[in-house]
């Protein structure tokens, strides 16, 4: 599959702001202000804040897809604060893993990603993965050895159909672009964008990879027209920004103008 045909998502990582009741009435209009063709739009509330998300927008705007932040290793146990997949049933279709705030708060490692990864691909959830260097492994040039290091570690024991299935999107986030300010630039996210699908199809022994690879770090309504000039980039990971309905109106809009250009294409 060409680049140009991918998917075009835009997903908000909202982390841990928002009540149940603020996050309904965002959800509501960030959804009214984002209809827009053939972009695949999907809202991560808190866990809490889930259920309130999905019934404010169940009747409006079905589909604007509802994402978890995390899901847990095991399907239950003693497990105390966590959630399992199973437990996402009728609240969430999407999930994100990996996410770095994880790994560097919560200690996931590459191996529990894996698990994570499988969890949520079982339980129909579909899986945002998330990677992305330090700033100190960019500044000596480490940057695509980390990347392949996290996505080898959590890709391996799964069977590609079964990602591939599942619907799998990987987000490239430079740990040093997220909640900063500064942001990568399009030819950095692009490159490393061409280095994910190359280490997918080694890792899955094939040659014509076509998930679809976000960027996420600081984007904004003001820089994601430098990300989607990008044909290797297929959408945007975003934090702060979601919070806010204008950014969300403005990165959105623009990512419906790739959107129609890629159906053109077809
Ligand atoms: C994120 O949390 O995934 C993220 C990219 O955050 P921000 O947009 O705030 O950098």
């Amino acid at each position: 599959m060409m680049p140009s045909m991918r998917e075009v998502i835009v997903a908000a990582n909202w982390k841990m702001h928002t009540s149940p009741g603020d996050a309904s009435e965002l959800a509501r209009t960030i959804s009214a202000r984002t209809r827009v063709p053939s972009v695949t739009r999907v809202i991560c509330p808190p866990f809490v804040a889930l259920a309130s998300v999905r019934d404010a927008l169940a009747q409006d705007d079905p589909d604007v897809g509802i994402g978890a932040q995390n899901v847990h290793h095991e399907l239950q146990g003693a497990y105390t604060g966590e959630i399992s997949a199973p437990m996402l049933a009728g609240l969430a279709t999407w999930v994100i893993v990996g996410h770095s705030e994880r790994r560097r708060d919560a200690g996931d490692t590459d191996e529990i990603i894996g698990l994570k990864l499988g969890r949520a691909v079982a339980a129909g959830l579909r899986p945002i993965l998330c990677v992305g260097e330090q700033l100190g492994d960019r500044e000596v040039g480490r940057q695509v050895d980390v990347v392949r290091r996290q996505l080898t570690g959590a890709l391996a024991g799964h069977a590609p159909s079964a990602l591939r299935h599942g619907g799998l999107v990987i987000a490239y986030e430079p740990v040093w672009a997220i909640g900063t300010g500064r942001n990568a630039s399009g030819q950095d996210a692009a490159a490393m964008s061409s280095a994910i699908h190359s280490i997918v199809e080694d890792a899955w022994g094939d040659t014509r990879d076509d998930t679809p690879v976000l960027y996420g770090g600081s984007v904004t309504s003001a820089n994601i027209a430098e990300f989607l000039a990008e044909s290797e980039v297929d959408g945007a990971l975003v934090g702060g920004a979601s919070l806010k309905p204008d950014e969300m109106a403005g990165i959105v809009a623009r990512a419906g103008l790739t959107a129609a250009a890629r159906h053109t294409s077809e």
